[in-house]
């Protein structure tokens, strides 16, 4: 590990960056503990880990992708429950290839989210982690009024913030390697993925960030490019989870992480109810459409089972439709009803385009399984 001055003098780095101290970081790093101003409403807390091999590899995320990534996954746990992000800490494990301007790349990429979404990062810790490169951030955040996964009642509706698989869709071009090439070859011809009936048109656009040294993301075709992207680079939902909750209205909510199945399974499970999913609506991008038609997958599977799209799903009363439809609008987003809430007996269901209903069954990706 070629680090100047080991781990302190890398701490000594990190700590000159992030010295938030004033405001309501009352100490940041340097000390044997941050000192923190707690929030008035309910403190959030969460924790999330991302190891190389399991999570990500090396050779398909640049490090400042990496240490955005790490952030976003836990911003957008605090997202779930309709809170703002306040502070993190973040642990990390570094093998013995990590250098100076890797690990300065990772914490780029940090930064910059945390900038983006306000967040302090507070303290950590830096180990040597000889097998994986591994990256653990603890989050804190708050809410007035805080959105579990168990509050669905039957009736209510699902529906869900932006375009789903987009992220998954992105994983599948970047390790089929060869074919990944293929398809940016004919990047422009989107014609290819609409004999596909698309669900609901969810296209929205969002910043991309510094590419690093990769090469491969200057060659992409626009659409590869947006799909590599959502997987790289996810943006959480902090204001349209912010304004959810706060038309008190919203029963349950959840981030996908796993994938829409394994959420909407997870409110059924935590709200004893459950729930019917309709596949043509389920908003897809035509990014997406034009990936399933250049490498032969069914969109709906990705949008289903294929997980990190870090879009919300929530449920509401019908009758709050209007209210959640301009509280979603006032954030810059958007309802997509995809679903509804039904009583536990009827289990989780997925009635496909041509009608036919089969079980909805958990699919995301299970680390014991
Ligand atoms: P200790 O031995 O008390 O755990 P450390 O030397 O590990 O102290 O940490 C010193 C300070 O640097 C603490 O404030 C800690 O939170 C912070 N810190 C250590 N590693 C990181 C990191 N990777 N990112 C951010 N802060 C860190
Ligand atoms: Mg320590």
């Amino acid at each position: 590990m070629t680090i100047a001055g080991g781990e302190f003098g890398l701490i000594r780095r990190i700590r000159q960056r992030m010295n938030y101290t004033g405001g309501r970081v009352v100490l940041g790093i340097g000390d044997d503990a941050a000192i923190l101003t707690p929030p008035g409403g309910k403190l959030l807390a969460s924790i999330d880990m991302l190891v190389e091999g399991i999570h990500f590899k090396k050779e398909l995320i640049t490090p400042w992708q990496l240490g955005w990534k790490a952030l976003a996954v836990n911003i957008s746990d605090i997202a779930a429950m309709g809170g703002s992000p306040l502070y993190a800490l973040v642990s990390i494990g570094l093998d013995d290839s990590a250098d100076d301007t890797y690990v300065d790349g990772i914490y780029e990429g940090l930064m910059a989210i945390a900038n983006q979404f306000d967040v302090k990062i507070v303290g950590g810790d830096t180990v040597r982690s000889p097998k994986a490169l591994v990256i653990d951030v603890a989050i804190l955040g708050e809410a007035e009024a805080p959105v579990t996964r168990s509050g669905a009642r039957p009736g209510d509706l699902i529906a869900v913030t932006g375009c789903l698989g987009n992220s998954a869709a992105g994983l599948t071009l970047l390790l089929q390697d060869t074919g990944y090439r293929q398809v940016t070859g004919r990047g422009q011809d989107v014609s290819r993925g609409q004999d596909i009936p698309p669900g609901q048109n969810c296209d929205r656009r969002q910043e991309p960030g510094p590419k690093g040294d990769w090469k491969r993301m200057e060659e992409e075709s626009s659409w590869a490019s947006e799909l590599v992207q959502a997987h790289l680079q996810p943006v959480p939902r902090v204001a349209e989870g912010i304004s959810l909750a706060g038309t008190g209205a919203v029963s349950a909510m959840i981030d996908i992480s796993d994938g829409l199945s394994s959420e909407v399974n997870h409110i059924a499970e935590e709200s004893n109810v459950g729930a019917v999913v309709y596949a043509r609506d389920i908003p897809v991008s035509r990014a997406l459409l034009a990936a399933a038609g250049a490498v032969g997958e069914d969109p709906l599977n990705w949008a289903l089972f294929g997980g990190e799209d870090y879009e919300l799903v929530f449920t509401f009363p019908s009758a709050a439709i209007d209210a959640v439809k301009e509280a979603l609008g006032r954030s810059g987003g958007r309802v997509y009803v995809v679903g509804e809430v039904l009583p536990a007996g009827e289990g989780v269901t997925l009635v496909e385009r041509d009608g036919s209903v089969r079980d909805l069954l958990p699919g995301g990706y299970n680390h014991f399984a």
